[in-house]
């Protein structure tokens, strides 16, 4: 979602002939986007933050914004006092302070055409104008903010509350960027599978996978993240018949004991979320699933977290992203659960995951080996092209090549857990 919000604000700032500086150093504008939802994210914002003060301080000309889930919809004075030397605040997904700052900024000739120019860039909503050029893989979000309130979660006080995109403008949204250079576009919403249930009568997520499926130039699709109670048997199907839709869902389990589930305020069970994974299977052959896990939630025991690894054992997913918990600032979880689970404990159970799912998905990856793999190709790294499979597996292939934007057979030559090799056919 925040790669999303920095590409739209770059986007719009191409629009007026605003273009990336090569390092900090050589900038006129520098925007610093933010995620909070750990701990180690917001150090981390912060102390890019600090170090472009010196920059600020050689070149009083500098413009430095600030934006994202460190500042929140509702802005953040403190911050404002904290950081005297920012001269713009902007929540998540607004790029409209950005854009008001530089309107108002250029006061020499020619300001009305720029103000002009920049209302335009408004009226886009978000830098969807037709000049810009777009990547291969686009991010789309069809969901902003979340409703649902995990005790830990920090983004619905941030993002605000789930408010579904009009199904209109996320159509001709899809079709200006397929017009412009996309070949995948990947569905975004916290919990992206609600799409539409807050819009009576709107068009829910399995119908708008149907009509961006047909779009002209649209070769893949995707969407993330879902959550288990809301992945419908409509949502599995749409998956399963749609061929541009690829076979892969991201769905959080987040936790495998169910009196951590109901403390984490998820909705559902360990037996639950395994018959979801079950049923997926059944009806989309060659799925690969995805999931978030929390490690170290407060009072999670050591048999509480032997479920969890059970549970990752059992089901061998295809990728899973693990986090330490982090107590989040009002968050239900930081004000009433002791975060009893020490560090070095927590770092423990990250490492226990993190060595089981290395061995699943090694193994899970062999069967590759020798097998065609359409694979779309969304860069270079050094000298290698790099893609995507259906599945959304990694593939690095050699190749004199400009294979950007190609969707090409490979044959896969070598398998690791974190990506495949693989040779043209
Ligand atoms: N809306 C999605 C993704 C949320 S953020 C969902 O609910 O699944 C991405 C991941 O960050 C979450 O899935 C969760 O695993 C992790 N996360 C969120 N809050 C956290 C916290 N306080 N401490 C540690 N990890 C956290």
């Amino acid at each position: 979602m925040n790669v999303a919000d920095s590409d739209r604000l770059a986007r719009a700032l191409e629009s007026l002939d605003i273009h990336p500086a090569s390092n900090p150093a050589d900038a006129g504008l520098i925007i610093l986007n933010t995620c909070v939802v750990r701990q180690s994210a917001e150090d981390r914002a912060l102390g890019r933050l600090n170090s472009l003060k010196p920059l600020k301080r050689s070149n009083p000309d500098l413009i430095i914004g600030l934006m994202g889930c460190l500042i929140g919809i509702k802005g953040n004075s403190a911050l404002e006092k904290r950081f005297p030397w920012v001269d713009i605040f902007a929540g998540p997904s607004d790029p409209e302070p950005f854009l008001r700052f530089l309107s108002k900024r250029t006061d020499q000739q020619d300001s009305e055409s720029w103000r002009q120019l920049v209302d335009d860039v408004l009226d886009a909503e978000f830098g969807i104008t037709t000049e810009a050029q777009h990547t291969v893989s686009e991010n789309l979000p069809i969901v902003l903010g979340c409703s649902h309130a995990c005790t830990y979660c920090v983004i619905p006080n941030r993002r605000g509350r789930e408010q579904s995109r009009d199904a209109k403008k996320i159509i001709s949204e899809a079709q200006v960027m397929a017009d412009h250079g996309a070949k995948e576009l990947v569905l975004l919403g916290q919990i992206v599978d609600r799409y539409g249930l807050d819009i009576p009568g709107g068009m829910l997520l399995p119908q708008l996978l149907r009509v961006i499926s047909q779009l002209n130039g649209v070769q893949r699709l995707r969407f993330l993240t879902s959550h288990p109670n809301w992945m419908t048997d409509d949502l599995i199907d749409a998956v399963a018949e749609l061929p541009k839709v690829m076979p892969h869902i991201e769905v959080p389990v987040q936790a495998g004991d169910d009196q951590v589930l109901a403390a984490m305020h998820r909705g559902y069970t360990n037996q639950d979320y395994r018959e979801l994974v079950a049923r997926i299977r059944e009806r989309i052959p060659g799925v690969s699933i995805g999931t978030d896990i929390i490690v170290g939630f407060p009072g999670e025991s050591e048999e509480a977290f032997d479920q969890t690894y059970q549970l990752l054992k059992d089901l061998r997913l295809d990728v899973a992203h693990l986090a330490r918990y982090s107590p989040r600032p009002n968050t239900y979880s930081a004000k009433l659960l002791p975060d009893d689970v020490p560090a070095e404990e927590k770092m423990r159970r990250f490492r226990l995951l993190e060595g089981l799912q290395e061995d699943v998905v090694g193994e899970i990856n062999q069967q590759f080996l020798g097998q065609t793999q359409e694979v779309l190709f969304e860069g270079k790294s050094k000298n290698k092209w790099r893609g995507r499979t259906p599945t959304n597996r990694l593939v690095f292939v050699k190749s004199e090549e400009n294979l950007l934007g190609q969707l090409r057979d490979v044959n896969i030559s070598w398998t690791g857990p974190w990506s495949l090799q693989g040779d043209l056919l």
